[in-house]
């Protein structure tokens, strides 16, 4: 097996780096403590009612889309 490892994870030793508690990535300050809106909305259908949370998939990336400032409030 020679095919490309897996070594472009964003973890590396930033083990103090408060991480996103849905996806784990480090978060943005703009979310915080989330790394994105979406996870902060998927947090926060947790607390509403975690029946319908938002289906987001930890392996899907979902920030790095948003880059504009002050679009959402
Ligand atoms: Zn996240």
């Amino acid at each position: 097996m020679t095919g490309p490892a897996n070594d472009n994870k964003p973890e590396r030793t930033e083990a103090r780096v408060a991480r996103c508690p849905i996806c784990t990535k480090p978060f943005d300050t703009k979310y915080r403590p989330f790394c994105s809106k979406h996870c902060a909305d998927v947090d926060l259908a947790r607390w509403l009612g975690g029946r319908y949370a938002v289906p987001v998939r930890p392996e899907e990336d979902e920030d790095g889309m948003a880059t504009g400032e002050g679009e959402e409030r």
